[in-house]
């Protein structure tokens, strides 16, 4: 991924994508301290680009550094990059961390650096296998105690179970796993939240040890304007039988449906169809995506 045509932003410059490097003794690198987002822009318009950027920022605060660069800056850098990259249908990937200048766990006064990347990755899948639901394995590692790591900072550190996880999960040929967190309850999936479906009713886990997705805002909103009644509490282990349709979320994954946990089996639905197609129609209104998923949906 490090040899491509183009340019990557990089504190506040255009660099060619292959000359966009830092040193091997950055603290980022060595202490985990960075920060990062996932954004997708559709028709050339970044979905929600403020509130990613202030959770860009609120997520160095939280690994107590600033980013040098304001909210608007930044926002106007991703604008700008797209354009440059001539992108309309992208994914966006701002990351900070702390540079070089001392090697220790203390660097109070290493210098902060922003890079952002776009790159296409068009919300590419075969709606017939989508509709059908991926399935999830359920993943060994648990989110932390939020006393033992700032979970709410999107923070590069805290992806190291989820790859763990998700490779262990693709060994086995799942697509993604489940995880609990350290009290036993229902968390996430590796790179998005999870909802359920019981009579009626959605049900996903309350974030307070794991991201509250800007995906998983949006659907509580669209279910709302569905009138769909949605409940946001703990969810154990034991329940997952009880539920008959369930869904992961996030910037990357949309709305998707899941048919597998384990050994509990899920049929995606209604509820889950109409979601997925009121966050299509959210984000890229009227774009062949929306309506081929649209048609496939019926
Ligand atoms: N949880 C994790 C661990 C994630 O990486 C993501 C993707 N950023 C999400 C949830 C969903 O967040 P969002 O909807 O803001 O992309």
């Amino acid at each position: 991924f490090d040899n491509r045509p183009g340019v990557i932003w990089y504190d506040g410059e255009m660099v060619p994508w292959a000359d966009a490097k830092l040193h091997v003794l950055s603290h980022g690198l060595h202490y985990g301290s960075g920060v990062f987002e996932g954004e997708r822009a559709y028709g050339g318009v970044v979905f929600k680009l403020d509130e990613h950027t202030r959770r860009l920022h609120e997520s160095a605060r939280i690994l107590d550094f600033e980013i040098p660069y304001s909210v608007e800056e930044i926002n106007a850098a991703c604008n700008a990059l797209l354009a440059e990259q001539g992108l309309k249908d992208a994914y966006v990937r701002p990351i900070a961390w702390r540079g070089s200048e001392m090697m220790g766990v203390s660097a109070q006064h290493n210098r902060i650096h922003l890079a952002i990347a776009v790159w296409e990755w068009p919300s590419y899948f075969d709606p017939a296998q989508r509709l059908k639901g991926i399935r999830l394995d359920i993943a060994e590692y648990r989110r932390p105690d939020p006393r033992t790591a700032p979970c709410k900072s999107k923070a590069t550190g805290l992806y190291m179970i989820c790859t763990i996880s998700k490779h262990a999960a693709e060994r086995k040929g799942y697509a993604d796993a489940l995880m609990f967190d350290w009290r036993g309850y229902v968390a996430e999936a590796t790179g998005a939240n999870v909802f359920f479906v019981k009579d009626g009713v959605l049900h996903t886990p309350t974030p307070d040890c794991f991201l509250d997705g800007i995906t998983r805002r949006t659907v509580i909103e669209l279910s709302r304007r569905r009138g769909y009644e949605l409940v946001e509490r703990h969810i154990k282990a034991e329940e997952l039988s009880t539920f008959s349709e369930c869904f992961i979320c996030g910037t990357a994954a949309e709305v998707t449906p899941v048919s597998e946990i384990g050994p509990h089996r899920f049929t995606p639905g209604e509820i889950t169809f109409n979601l997925m197609n009121d966050y299509l129609a959210e984000v890229q209104p009227k774009s062949a995506a929306h309506k081929q998923m649209a048609a496939a949906i019926g």
